[in-house]
């Protein structure tokens, strides 16, 4: 199949291609060039497993990639706490989608665990022998399953930025101390759009030209990669047939998914499986105090020219959404150029409006809302108490929204709210919203919510204070560049 960039047609390639080099050329996403010519026959997910979902769904949007079976296989076997990887729950008359029980405790281990087995194969088949460097930029949660799957991974290495001051301690605490001979952790002094800004100049500054004849070539584990984008379409077709089994729905019916957002792409995959066929009705993008999308899907305006809230839930403290980038793509029917001058826009001047027309279609698809602190510890301590089930703070904006968007639309489907990460990895922020005097020591904070609730810490968080710190790297917001190039020696 055909890939290109959002910004420009000329930049084509094939789904290995895309997979590897993680970024276009011309610094836009690569897309399938025609979403409605992959034919995907979404029934048969209703009866299949987990992994066999996930090979329908990889083969359908990376079709150049050989033996896809085995390659999920490889990246799933064992790794998970479940072998179905992303159990429902229902809570009340709402399902909860568990994206949360992988190896680092967040809905990233999905995309995670599949990217290296994807890579390492898009190398083999291309014949690619040189070193693939991959950059990440991670709001807290990317950075950590990103090392877990590709820590020494045979001609690859990986360098992870991290906003110095906008990570949870346990989330940082999980990323410096990764061992592995091919990772690199790197503070930036910043948040997390510094980050991740500074990862998409360092591309541009070390592009093929730069880099031709060093043996390197640079590729990404966030989700401006398809690589990282496609392997989260499966769960939505999970929950969905969970649905089925459960005998909320019946096969045809529409469902509505609530998903905590941050750089879009989690939704996207939403859009993606609605696309290849899954009977999806509303997608509800759910943001904290940093609520850029929620007016952008209100308004039709892009600006973020505004404070940047520092929040309970961190991996969604974004301003700079990259996959909307790939929506505006398929909502124009692949405008490029007017993608192109959005993007633009959105550099030089900080933002940019969309037609009323492009607006409409995007409503048509996509609902939003947002809610600041106070209101997502509110969600934990009821969840809590009317439930008796936990949930980390970004799942808790997710739920917010979840009632407020149900309320507001009475006649809506069934709802799936989409739970991104373990609570504890935010024990802090959820002791707090318990009620409960907080320590000044977050894993003194993580037992204490254990003792408190009963709810078991995952294998992969216990233990965590007593590894030893492997990384102490920082660099400022404009230091990136330099400091990748060194490491690869150039
Ligand atoms: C990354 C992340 C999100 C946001 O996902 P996007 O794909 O960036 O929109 C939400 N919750 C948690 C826990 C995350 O780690």
């Amino acid at each position: 199949m055909n890939y290109q960039s959002t910004r420009s047609s000329d930049n084509n390639s094939n789904s290995l291609q895309a997979v590897l080099r993680g970024l276009a050329p011309d610094g836009g996403l690569y897309v399938p060039v025609c979403l409605d010519d992959i034919s995907f026959d979404w029934k048969c997910t209703l009866t299949e497993d987990t992994f066999a979902i996930a090979t329908r769904v990889l083969q359908a949007l990376l079709p150049d990639f050989e033996d896809m079976s085995g390659l999920v296989d490889r990246a799933y076997s064992g790794k998970f706490e479940t072998e179905e990887l992303t159990p429902t729950v229902m809570l009340g008359e709402d399902a909860l989608l568990e994206l949360f029980r992988g190896p680092t405790s967040a809905f990233k281990d999905v995309a995670l665990s599949m990217l290296p087995q994807l890579i390492c194969a898009a190398k083999k088949q291309l014949g690619n022998g040189e070193l693939t460097q991959i950059l990440t930029a991670t709001s807290g949660d990317t950075g950590k399953a990103a090392l877990v799957g590709f820590a020494d991974v045979p001609g690859v290495k990986i360098t992870v930025f991290y906003p110095e001051q906008g990570v949870s301690p346990v989330q940082k605490a999980q990323m410096v101390t990764q061992t592995g001979t091919n990772v690199q952790v790197c503070a930036v002094e910043g948040n997390f759009d510094d980050a991740q800004t500074g990862v998409k100049k360092t591309f541009a500054a070390l592009n093929e030209k730069v880099l031709e004849g060093s043996g390197v070539a640079l590729s990404s584990a966030n989700s401006i990669n398809i690589g990282r984008l496609a392997p989260q379409l499966t769960y939505y077709f999970k929950a969905y047939a969970d649905l089925v089994r459960k005998g909320s729905i019946q096969a045809g019916d529409s469902v509505d998914f609530v998903v905590p957002t941050g750089n879009f792409g989690d939704i996207l995959a939403g859009y993606l499986a609605k696309r290849l066929g899954l009977p999806v009705g509303k997608l509800v993008c759910a943001s904290n105090a940093n609520n850029v999308l929620t007016d952008f899907l209100t308004t039709g305006t892009y600006d973020r020219k505004r404070p940047f809230h520092k929040t309970t839930s961190p991996s969604m403290d974004i301003l700079i959404s990259s996959n909307l980038e790939r929506l505006l793509y398929f909502i124009t029917n692949g405008d490029t150029a007017a993608v192109a001058d959005w993007m633009n826009r959105l550099s030089k001047q900080g933002g940019y409006s969309v037609s009323d027309s492009v607006l409409a279609k995007i409503q048509a698809e996509f609902s939003a809302g947002f809610c600041d602190d106070e209101m997502t510890a509110g969600a934990i301590k009821e969840i809590w108490q009317q439930h008796h089930y936990l949930v980390d703070p970004h799942t808790a904006v997710a739920w917010y929204v979840a009632q407020q968007y149900k309320r507001q639309n009475p006649s809506h489907a069934p709802v799936v709210v989409l739970s991104t990460a373990s609570p504890y990895k935010f024990p802090a922020a959820v002791l707090s919203a318990l009620g409960q005097p907080v320590p000044e020591d977050e894993f003194e904070a993580m037992d204490k919510l254990q003792q408190l609730t009963g709810v078991a810490i995952p294998a992969g968080l216990a233990g965590l204070k007593q590894r030893k710190v492997q990384h102490t790297d920082c660099v400022g917001p404009e230091g990136l560049t330099e400091y990748v190039k060194k490491s690869i020696g150039l």
